[in-house]
């Protein structure tokens, strides 16, 4: 057997241009490589996580004691959110787009019964859990959360807060009210939202569970950690039943976040190894966003969205999408089903925008941590030069007319 040794691995750079991860920040990169050596029980170490979870109460707006972050990704966080959910367990969850699509199949997953997980292992239909489908392109709204929990009257709802995979906002306020009337614990994937959108936990009593991502608001992709929260209702539920992991319970995991019985203790105690590189890049990635303030970032995704959304749209492209981190759009008919290919033609010159995950295919054009004009210039400009190469008659200087009127007078901001 011939073992092949490869040169170094060079990755190059891109202009991050989709739902996400976003450009991390370069401070965040600079704390991650900037840390030191040293393990899991360090002082410095445990001081920088009971930090980071102070700040992610902040950022959250939120009391819960239950504060802290799971390392991984987004589905790592949503993994420990739904650890809680047992076999049998009455589930309503509603899925709008690719990510809660998947949030739906955990959530099968994890309260299917033996029988039902052995019967189809990959995708079991459990009985306890209704799956409401909206369709692409669409929004959940208060009035459909209120009718299927009156109708299925569940211990569990679940729904994505921004879906991520459309572009849509859900009516999180109506969801929140709806499992406050019915006595039912609300589950919400915030992975989009947070560190993007201007919002408290604290204002939605009816979310008793909330997880989120490193990579997306955070601008902190040197895999670290999801941010998660939970209420004391959650906790009590987790406390009765146990859940079916270690690594994942919440109550374990918030251990080496110095959270013990309910309180928060001066020093975490040993769940599992963390890395002091991943800590010191979330500890700088939760500084950031609140120096920068989050009602502040908040305006500024809401500003250059609207640039972006009204460039593409003089370009001939229709907007279906309501994020304002994101912009997913419908090419002009003269390019209709040519998404994938355009696509593909900007990523391979180092554009990174997205098509749609799941049906229709469309196109996903981010801005995460791209909040001056001259980054969303560029991408108006790369995006309009990739139409052009396919043969569309789409104007550049139309596209920039529009993006002057939404920056005159921004220029010295900047
Ligand atoms: C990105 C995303 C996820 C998945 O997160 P990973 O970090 O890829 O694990 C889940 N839900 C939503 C809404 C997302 O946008």
């Amino acid at each position: 057997m011939t073992v092949q040794i490869f040169p170094p691995l060079t990755i190059p750079e891109t202009l991050a241009a989709g739902p996400g991860p976003g450009n991390t920040d370069a401070r965040v990169l600079q704390a991650f490589a900037g840390a030191g050596v040293a393990d899991h029980m360090q002082g410095d170490v445990l001081r920088g996580m009971i930090e980071c979870k102070s700040m992610l109460r902040a950022i959250w707006g939120t009391q819960n004691t239950y504060t802290f972050a799971v390392a991984g990704t987004g589905f790592s966080g949503l993994d420990a959110m739904f650890a809680a959910v047992m076999p049998g367990d009455k589930v309503v969850a509603f899925a709008n787009g690719t990510f809660s699509g998947i949030d739906a199949l955990t959530l099968r997953i994890k309260a299917a019964t033996r029988e039902e997980l052995a019967a189809d292992a990959l995708d079991p239909k459990a009985a306890s859990v209704a799956v409401i489908e909206v369709p692409h392109g669409q929004s959940v709204t208060g009035d459909l959360v209120e009718a299927a929990l009156a109708e299925h009257k569940p211990k569990w709802a679940f729904m994505a807060h921004w879906e991520t995979g459309s572009g849509r906002i859900n009516d999180i306020r109506g969801f929140s009210d709806a499992c406050e009337r019915h006595g039912v614990m609300g589950l919400v994937d915030a992975v989009s939202s947070l560190g993007v959108e201007d919002f408290s936990i604290d204002d939605y009593p009816g979310v008793a569970g909330w997880a989120s991502c490193p990579q997306k608001g955070l601008c902190c992709l040197p895999l670290t950690y999801a941010p998660v929260s939970f209420s004391d209702a959650y906790i009590a539920s987790l406390n009765a039943t146990g859940a079916y992991t270690y690594v994942h319970n919440p109550i374990f995991e918030a251990r080496h976040w110095g959270i013990v019985d309910g309180h928060d203790v001066e020093k975490g105690t040993y769940h599992r190894t963390h890395s002091g590189y991943a800590v010191a890049a979330l500890h700088e990635s939760l500084r950031l966003t609140l120096q920068e303030g989050i009602s502040a970032r908040a305006a500024a995704y809401a500003h250059h969205e609207a640039a972006l959304r009204d460039a593409v749209t003089a370009l001939g492209c229709k907007v279906t999408s309501d994020m304002t981190s994101l912009v997913v759009l419908n090419l002009p008919d003269e390019l209709a089903g040519r998404e994938m290919e355009l696509v593909q033609a900007c990523r391979a010159a180092g554009f990174g925008i997205w098509p749609t995950l799941s049906e229709p295919v469309q196109v996903r054009i981010g801005i995460l941590n791209q909040l001056k004009p001259t980054a969303i210039r560029e991408i108006v400009r790369r995006f309009a030069g990739a139409m052009r190469a396919l043969g569309a008659d789409a104007d550049p200087a139309v596209a920039d007319a529009r993006l002057d009127e939404h920056y005159a007078g921004a220029v010295a901001a900047e």
